[in-house]
């Protein structure tokens, strides 16, 4: 890999601390750079000073932002290796998977610099009475904007809630996790070189429960993106202040295969949508649903492309899986699986660390007679850990699908049109059809998020802008028709305003 521009990097953290953060190298634990720590202080200063530039930038016309929008787009392209190279590095993940997560940035990019003029122009609305009221919405940014990212994702994540609230002509306090800081730090760097003015996009980086709470306590809207656990806490704050949240959260997600679904595609789908990003992948498949009759078929089919994949660390697109980010999500996905076993589940596939290819390394599973009182049964593992039920209706098998308290994604197999028939029976906010996760999500046109204990509001589209905005009404009487005058007694004014309003709806008007 490229060596770490620590210094440049650095330069876009405001901390005034003397303490740091040291992201390691997943694959080896050396460290790759000393990084200044924030403390709660820190973030009211990048606020005030997001708060001051953010005033001119809502000022600047669209056009101008979308200039520095369109040099950051090519930018991101031109640097695409040393962002994979830091994506790799901070998480661990494969080349494949950090190469893909690099398109998210650019797809959200282009696509507001395609679609924002649309959404954020003024537009005018049928005023109180024709003619005489002339009603306009404006869509208005909130201020400053606090994003709070996980380590899954650190580059995509973070910028696909940044870039649209800049292009709203909002202000950005960025956290994003400590061990993956140095993707978001590379992207935001590339934002300043492509003409973004200073203080627009700022990075505090510290523990979550004190600097992520300085956050929600500052700012004016908050974009989370983490686990439900923390996502009800930034909820329950933001609640306090009365500013708005947006919640991307956990999953559990299913796949139903159809019995009329081809097994070999079946099965590579599924290894896919399990194992991507060594599953701690929001969007990954965790429980599949098979037809009782070719359960054991697709089971070995599963296992077989399982076993073929090549699972290492290297900064090539030598593997097809990576390694876990930390020990602690080692620990998560061993737990899940010993009791699994303990409890009476089968082992098809892996279901072992691989400290013989680096300290976080697990083989990808593949599970079968999983029961409720199994932690890998209703809890998101969020590692390479898939689980097999068998089903005998279609019905059944919808029932068990919705049988979790999250519904962030989902995914059917088979026949296309009966596929798409099942997607409105699951309680999930994106159902692939004979895909698993990237049809969906590279969908920037359509929204993407999750119901139920999965989150609030959603990413991409046309709600993935509007969210940074709020609804201004702007109403110039031009006729004044509105209100008693002085000579009109009420009694007369009252039965006049019901003529009207009668006529109005008699005209179709109101
Ligand atoms: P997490 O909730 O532990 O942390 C997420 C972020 O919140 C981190 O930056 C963390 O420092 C910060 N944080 C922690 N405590 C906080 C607090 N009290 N107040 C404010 N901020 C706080 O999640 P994680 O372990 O980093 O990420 C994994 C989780 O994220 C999984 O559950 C995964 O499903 C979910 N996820 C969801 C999506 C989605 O789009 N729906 C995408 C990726 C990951």
């Amino acid at each position: 890999m490229r060596p770490v521009p620590t210094e440049q990097l650095r330069h876009y953290v405001v901390a005034s601390t003397s303490d740091t953060v040291t992201p390691v190298e997943v694959y080896t634990g050396a460290e790759l750079a000393t990084l200044p720590r924030s403390g709660p202080a820190d973030v009211l200063t990048a606020v005030e000073r997001g708060r001051r530039a953010q005033t001119a930038w809502a000022a600047t016309d669209l056009a101008d932002r979308k200039a520095i929008f369109a040099r950051f787009h090519g930018l991101l392209l031109a640097h695409r290796e040393e962002l994979a190279d830091l994506v790799q590095a901070e998480t661990g993940k494969a080349r494949r998977d950090a190469f893909e997560e690099i398109a998210e940035p650019v797809l959200v990019t282009s696509y507001y610099l395609r679609r924002a003029g649309a959404l954020l122009r003024p537009r005018r609305r049928a005023g109180a009475m024709p003619l005489a009221v002339r009603a306009t919405e404006l869509r208005v940014p909130h201020g400053v904007v606090g994003v709070i990212a996980p380590w899954n994702y650190p580059l995509a994540l973070s910028m696909a809630d940044a870039i649209p609230a800049l292009f709203a002509g909002n202000a950005v306090v960025l956290k994003p996790d400590s061990q993956t800081a140095l993707s978001p730090l590379l992207a935001v760097d590339l934002m300043h070189r492509a003409g973004l003015p200073e203080h627009l996009i700022q990075v505090v980086l510290g523990d979550g429960p004190v600097i992520g709470a300085a956050v929600v306590d500052s700012t004016d809207f908050v974009a989370f993106t983490g686990s439900t656990r923390t996502g009800i806490e930034v909820a329950a704050r933001a609640a306090e202040r009365l500013i708005g949240c947006s919640l991307e959260l956990g999953g559990k997600n299913p796949m139903i295969v159809l019995d009329d679904a081809p097994l070999d595609r079946a099965a590579a789908i599924a290894a896919r949508g399990a194992f991507a990003n060594a599953g701690q992948l929001c969007l990954s498949m965790e429980r599949i649903y098979v037809p009782e009759p070719t359960f054991d078929a697709f089971a070995k089919r599963l296992v077989a492309v399982t076993e073929n994949l090549r699972l290492g660390a290297g900064y090539d697109y030598g593997f097809d899986v990576g390694s876990l980010v930390s020990a602690a999500q080692l620990k998560r996905v061993s737990e899940h699986v010993d009791d699994a076993r303990a409890k009476g589940a089968r082992v098809l596939s892996g279901g072992r660390p691989r400290p013989d290819l680096g300290p976080y390394f697990y083989e990808p599973t593949v599970l079968a007679e999983v029961n409720p009182d199994m932690l890998c049964h209703t809890e998101e593992t969020f590692g390479p850990v898939v689980s097999l039920y068998p089903y005998r209706t279609l019905d059944e098998a919808v029932l068990l699908a919705n049988q979790s308290a999250f519904g962030l994604n989902a995914s059917v197999l088979g026949d296309a049109r009966r596929a798409a028939a099942v997607a409105p029976r699951l309680r999930a906010g994106t159902v692939n059809v004979n895909d698993a996760v990237n049809s969906a999500y590279g969908s920037t046109d359509a929204p993407m998020g999750g119901m139920r204990a999965s989150g609030l509001g959603r990413r991409h589209g046309a709600e993935g802008l509007l969210k940074y905005t709020e609804a201004q009404t702007v109403a110039v009487q031009r006729i004044p028709v509105l209100g008693v005058p002085r000579w009109l007694p009420f009694r007369v004014y009252a039965r006049v305003l019901v003529g009207a309003l009668k006529a109005l709806r008699r005209l179709r008007i109101r």
